[in-house]
């Protein structure tokens, strides 16, 4: 692969200008965890959503942009928010020298990663939603993947309709938020896997799907950073990181979304056994449990829905849950009965204390 000629500005001057130390880094724990299948994955950080003033997340909702992954692990450190403020202002500033300047740096991975007998890939957002290929750039006006093209990049994104594989060795995930779950079938229809954020890991539901019907299986997309090698069909499950922790709007989900009344039968024999699981309340006269909280409204609603066309009363109960030490506002959905929780309600931090004084009713429905 032939560099191509840079003009104007030297690899120097641009330097001082945009002050970028470097586009990529390995540093991600997750993607670190790909040596030992083989892989040394290079991610490109900008500033998420529109934080430096330039949106590189079109479709981001307003549950993603709080949570993401920019307030996890390294990402919450000022030199490290800096960094990522400066290369975004490099790619508006000057998008030319950018990709030129991104090219350069693949090759040099890619070279790093032979050394260390490791097949390089490349993760271009790493805290963006950018169409990289839709970026032809160069006297040729190649996009990054025709420059590299036997070299594998991934991406998640919340762009419906991209495609599974924009250019052949591009692949891409969709990832479900609280506002694009109607594209989730789609997605998994163009062959997208689809990463789904779940409170916690140890809750990984076996399967997930959105409301109105389909489910698929669910693989812990903790793992690894991979998505290239996951099984296709897979609901990617990734457990809350950082501020996500603390979410209240659906784009974390506590639980599964899906409701397997079949199980409830269990669930109802084991808090028979055991009282202390109880959570249950009266509502206007009648005994009702939680089985889904601390959710957005839609979420509780969708809940709700498949309680209701499944034959049982729901009611959505409006609460304040302690969340990350302050109150927030969130949704719960009870349901008549005496068992506790289905695997998919997820409950487990309210019903695990008594929660009728902890959870004022502000509200039913
Ligand atoms: S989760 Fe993705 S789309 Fe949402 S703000 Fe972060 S990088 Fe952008």
């Amino acid at each position: 692969m032939m560099a191509i000629e840079r003009k104007g500005l030297s690899n120097k001057e641009l330097d001082e200008k945009w002050n970028v130390k470097s586009l990529l880094g390995t540093s991600n724990f997750k993607t670190q965890k790909g040596e030992k299948y083989g892989y040394r994955t290079w991610i490109l950080h900008l500033a998420p959503a529109n934080i430096s003033g330039n949106n590189v997340c079109p479709s981001a909702s307003i549950g993603c942009a709080a949570a993401c992954l920019n307030t996890s692990g390294l990402g919450c450190q000022p030199s490290v928010i800096n960094a990522r403020a400066k290369r975004t202002e490099f790619y508006f500033g000057d998008r030319e020298a950018f990709m030129l300047r991104l090219e350069d740096e693949i090759r040099k991975a890619i070279a790093n990663a032979e050394r260390a007998g490791l097949t390089p890939t490349f993760r271009l957002n790493g805290t963006s939603d950018i169409k990289w290929e839709k970026i032809m750039y160069g006297p040729d006006k190649k996009n990054i993947f025709q420059r590299f093209p036997n070299i594998q990049f991934y991406d998640y994104t919340k762009i419906p309709n991209r495609g599974k594989k924009p250019e052949p060795n591009y692949q891409i995930v969709f990832s479900r938020s609280e506002d694009n779950e109607r594209f989730v079938k789609k997605a998994m229809e163009q062959g997208q896997n689809v990463a789904v954020v779940f409170d916690k890991k140890s809750e990984l539901p076996n399967k997930w799907g959105p409301q109105g019907g389909m489910i698929w299986n669910v693989i812990d997309g903790d793992r690894n950073d991979l998505r290239f090698l996951d099984p296709p069909k897979s609901v990617v499950g990734l457990s809350a990181k950082g501020r996500a922790t603390r979410d209240t709007t659906g784009f974390v989900l506590y639980g599964t979304g899906v409701i397997d009344v079949d199980n409830l039968k269990e669930y109802r024999k084991r808090a028979q056994k055991d009282p202390s699981i109880l959570g249950q309340r009266k509502i206007d006269g009648e005994k009702f449990v939680p089985i889904q909280s601390k959710v957005s409204r839609a979420s509780a609603e969708r809940t709700a829905e498949l309680l209701r066309t499944s034959g049982r009363k729901a009611r959505i109960v409006e609460h304040k849950p302690t969340v990350g030490g302050k109150s927030r506002k969130a949704w719960a959905v009870y349901t008549p009965g005496v068992y506790a929780r289905t695997k998919s309600g997820a409950t487990v931090g309210l019903l695990s204390r008594p929660s009728r004084k902890r959870i004022p009713t502000v509200r039913s429905y």
